[in-house]
């Protein structure tokens, strides 16, 4: 499609495209309330009326494949299930994996990650690491939203320790539980900013 630069006069000069936008956001609460009316009378309609989710302290229920943020999955006895093979950091099309790999003392085992970290700003939540992971060590199943305004920047890189965390509290406690701190965390830093 051919992008055209120039605005023309009408467009410069704004008040005609103000009085589209105001007809059209109006066009629709309009239209949006008469359903609600209908629906609360009784009447059945074939269109769904829109209705606002007063996220976080609502949200719609998500699909199972829903991909929220990550965690690494562990073994039974605790330990970090992921091997250090560098094939979810080599398949994720944003380079925002960073993994540094160490010996176990256990030989039996070759490698753990001593560091391992999602920078989260760059995610685009793609799921390619969970898909190349041999071992099933990191998913996305955990429910709950990428980060929006941590109040310190560095909190978007997630570190180990965090992605380890959220598997432990899933298996404890279960998903809700995991979502019931992700929006009282919500909830605190809303209160912060406002
Ligand atoms: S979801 Fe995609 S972009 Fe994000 S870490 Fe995984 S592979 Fe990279
Ligand atoms: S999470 Fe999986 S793919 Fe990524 S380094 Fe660990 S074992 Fe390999």
């Amino acid at each position: 499609m051919k992008r055209r630069e120039e605005m023309t006069f009408l467009e410069r000069i704004y008040v005609v495209e103000i009085a589209k936008g105001l007809k059209l956001t109006f066009g629709k609460l309009l239209g949006n309330l008469w359903l609600h009316v209908l629906h609360a009378i009784g009447v059945k309609t074939d269109v769904a009326a829109g209705v606002a989710i007063q996220y976080p302290n609502a949200r719609r229920p998500y699909p199972a494949r829903y991909r929220g943020r990550h965690r690494l999955t562990l073994k039974e006895n605790g330990d970090i299930k992921c091997t250090s093979c560098f094939l979810c950091a080599t398949a994720c099309p944003a380079r925002c994996i960073y993994i540094e790999a160490c010996e176990h003392d256990d030989p039996s085992i070759e490698k753990f990650p001593k560091r391992y970290e999602i920078d989260t700003l760059l995610c685009i939540y793609c799921g390619y690491c969970v898909e190349a992971c041999p071992v099933d060590a990191i998913r996305m199943d955990t429910g709950i939203h990428p980060e929006v305004y941590p109040p310190d920047p560095r909190l978007f890189i997630e570190d180990k320790e965090t992605l380890m965390h959220r598997s432990r509290i899933l298996e404890d406690e279960g998903p809700q539980r995991l979502y019931d701190m992700h929006m009282k965390r919500m909830q605190e830093l809303e209160r912060v900013i406002l």
